[in-house]
């Protein structure tokens, strides 16, 4: 469904019945790591801001605020079952994935480089979003994530993934430390580590990602890539790479529409 609102966004997956987008930054000012639609509370953005996108987005979806799930990410694999709204928020703390069977219920993460996935079981009815860096990507919290969706009745082979704004190849450019972690997980491919652009080696995380969600069950066909890069595209997205961490996310979202 395209929902209609002030906030610019992309879609995700076009399927009926679904909200999933990630959020374009609008209006930007060059000066300003915060300008434009910004719902992350822990970044250093101003919380008034933080209220008013929020409360901009809940409008746009129809949907009360407490029935907008974010989490507070710390890279972790740990993967949170929505089961009732309103949510402790204390269980929503070191949470880099959510999952739920709940219409109305938004989920949502905040990405800026890292890996944003919405996957969606339309048949059994259960939504997830995964916050996937490269720590998380290594560690397959994508996968960790299907385990949670089959628990709460979703078919792997009945899952459709899309992958939203995030670092391209060329522009993830990593030291060796990162490299091993790939290397030692099971990642060592051409299609994921990029050996070719000289001294310094750059990891294609997508592809990473797209490799444990084969592995999780879920067919390749069902699998739709990024099109965007956050940093190649600074107006649209916001980029840690390029703004540092001090900085604004992109959200990311999924919603079952009741
Ligand atoms: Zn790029």
């Amino acid at each position: 469904m395209t929902p209609n609102s002030d906030i610019s966004y992309i879609n995700l997956l076009a399927l009926p019945g679904i909200v999933s987008m990630s959020t374009c930054r609008g209006c930007v000012v060059d000066s300003d790591n915060y300008s434009g639609f910004n719902a992350c509370h822990y970044t250093g953005d101003d919380m008034a801001h933080v209220a008013a996108c929020r409360e901009q987005l809940c409008n746009m979806l129809q949907i009360p605020l407490e029935n907008l799930i974010i989490p507070r990410q710390t890279h972790s694999l740990n993967v949170a079952v929505i089961d009732a709204v309103p949510f402790d928020v204390n269980k929503l703390e070191n949470i880099d994935a959510l999952v739920t069977t709940l219409p109305n219920v938004a989920l949502a993460i905040n990405t800026a480089d890292c890996v944003p996935i919405v996957m969606v079981d339309e048949e059994a009815g259960v939504i997830s979003v995964t916050h996937s860096g490269w720590k998380g990507t290594v560690g397959k919290i994508a996968s960790a994530t299907i385990a949670k969706m089959v628990e709460c009745g979703a078919n792997p082979l009945h899952i459709k993934v899309a992958m939203g704004p995030c670092i391209c190849g060329d522009c993830f450019e990593v030291g060796d430390e990162v490299v091993e972690q790939f290397v030692v997980h099971g990642f060592n491919t051409p299609q994921i580590i990029l050996r070719t652009y000289g001294a310094k080696s750059h990891i294609d995380l997508p592809q990473a990602c797209r490799k444990s969600l084969i592995e999780a069950g879920v067919p390749d066909s069902n699998i739709s890539l990024p099109t965007h890069c956050s940093r190649c595209n600074p107006t649209q997205f916001f980029s840690a790479r390029r703004l540092g961490i001090n900085s604004g996310r992109t959200l990311t979202v999924v919603m079952l529409k009741g």
